[in-house]
């Protein structure tokens, strides 16, 4: 049934020529080994082995502030966390001819966890794509398996105001978007332009295909992240027009009712959840959709908050790693000098701790010191408003000072 779908989208695109299709992508074992759930790479332990990738730009900048904070949790909390770096992005193709050599990739692989600055800048911008840093990032997803993207969208009381929406509109919302990060339209086969032999106009197609093995994987990471949410999840397709779409409903419905019975699941299409996100955000607790929605969408969940500085992310495998990034780019323009907001990282090492090592009161001792140096008025650049009373400090002094708060709250 999956290849005769593919092959009529492969006739119909490609005008008479006939193939079989099978879906691109990573493994779809269903063997899931993480601990108790698809979250945890690792089950609590009193030390732990990290990959830092400080990448390009304000990476250095970010992580520098983000290790003094995990220095100050872990005195306080007593364990260990070896913070081990190595090279992606810019830095690498200087050093290593490689985005993300092999050196690289098998040190994530032996490590508990990773956790990434950013990587880019224009200093590469011309190189051809395979030595291009973002090809790095598609490398490391693709060899780790981390076909599951986490994106939370948190509004924080203290900057209400620096979202471009209105505050009753988005005062206390709390959405997360659990986004496949390695299936749908992007990776589907047959993609290309071809030419059509009989009318010699050019015609460009992907093809937008998920197996069931893929959804359901996806489907059980939505599942566990709605456990540890509000267990409600809202599923986005496009099943009154997709096939695909329809057979990721079903699978969704599926593994809901058999594995995950206590979490209210919900369908929408997704021009509907695009236009209810602005609308109305608070009604969301947990979304999952596929590659092109999630890619879409969590963009648009993001504005919610207002400032790119303050959003982390988490990408996760079925087994191994995962690696945990802030959501911006690098910051070329600002980059050396002492300007980054730290707080996307150090936010992104609390999904570390919570998702990947199992330490969800740490992740939560962190998430309070961001709460409280806001709380302090204390603001990068990116987050201070003219006459707002609070106190412009800079990348170095705001890392300190979540440090000075996790260690002594
Ligand atoms: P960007 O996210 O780097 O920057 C967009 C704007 O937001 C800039 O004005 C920047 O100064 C600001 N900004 C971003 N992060 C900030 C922070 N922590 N504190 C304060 N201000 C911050 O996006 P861009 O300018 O489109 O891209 C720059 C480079 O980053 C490009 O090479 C791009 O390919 C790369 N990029 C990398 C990632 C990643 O590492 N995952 C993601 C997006 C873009």
């Amino acid at each position: 049934m999956k290849f005769s779908v593919a092959s009529s989208v492969l006739i119909c695109a490609v005008t008479g020529t006939y193939g079989f299709v099978t879906p691109f992508g990573v493994k779809t074992s269903n063997n899931f080994n993480r601990i108790g759930s698809t979250l945890e790479a690792v089950p609590k332990s009193e030390s732990y082995s990290v990959t830092i990738l400080e990448g390009d730009g304000i990476g250095p900048e970010i992580s520098t502030a983000t290790k003094k904070v995990l220095a100050a949790l872990t005195k306080r909390c007593g364990f260990e966390l070896e913070l081990k770096p190595a090279l992606i992005g810019g830095c690498a193709i200087d050093a290593a001819n490689s985005p993300f050599p092999d050196e690289s990739l098998a040190q994530c692989r032996s490590s508990d966890s990773v956790l990434l600055a950013c990587i880019g800048g224009p200093k590469w911008d011309g190189n051809p794509r395979e030595l291009r840093p973002e090809s790095g990032l598609l490398k490391m997803r693709k060899e780790m398996g981390l076909f599951a993207n986490l994106r939370p969208a948190k509004v924080m009381s203290q900057l209400v105001d620096a979202s471009t929406l209105k505050r009753e509109i988005v005062e206390g919302v709390d959405v997360m978007v659990v986004r496949e990060l390695t299936g749908d339209v992007y990776f589907g086969a047959p993609k290309g332009i071809d030419t059509d032999p009989v009318t010699g106009e050019r015609v460009g197609y992907n093809n937008m295909i998920y197996s069931e093995s893929e959804v359901r994987r996806i489907a059980k990471v939505a599942g566990d992240v709605a456990m540890k949410r509000g267990k409600k999840l809202c599923s986005v397709d496009k099943a009154n027009v997709l096939d695909v779409s329809q057979l990721w409903r079903d699978v969704t419905i599926d593994v809901m009712e058999k594995d995950y019975p206590e979490v209210d699941l919900s369908h929408m299409y997704v021009d509907n959840a695009a236009m209810q996100l602005i609308r109305w955000p608070k009604q969301f607790d947990t979304i999952v959709t596929g590659n092109i929605f999630g890619d879409i969408l969590s963009d648009e969940a993001s504005m919610l908050v207002g400032s790119l500085g303050m959003l982390p992310s988490a990408s996760i495998g079925l087994e191994g790693p995962g690696v945990f990034e802030p959501i911006h780019g690098s910051a070329p323009d600002i980059a050396g000098q002492d300007v980054a907001n730290p707080l996307a990282m150090i936010l992104s090492a609390a999904m570390m701790l919570r998702y990947d090592l199992a330490r969800p009161e740490e992740a939560d001792i962190l998430e309070r010191a961001v709460e409280a140096v806001l709380d302090k008025g204390i603001r990068t650049a990116d987050i201070k408003f003219d006459g707002d009373g609070c106190r412009l400090v800079g990348c170095v002094e705001m890392g300190d000072t979540v440090a000075e708060i996790v260690a002594t709250v």
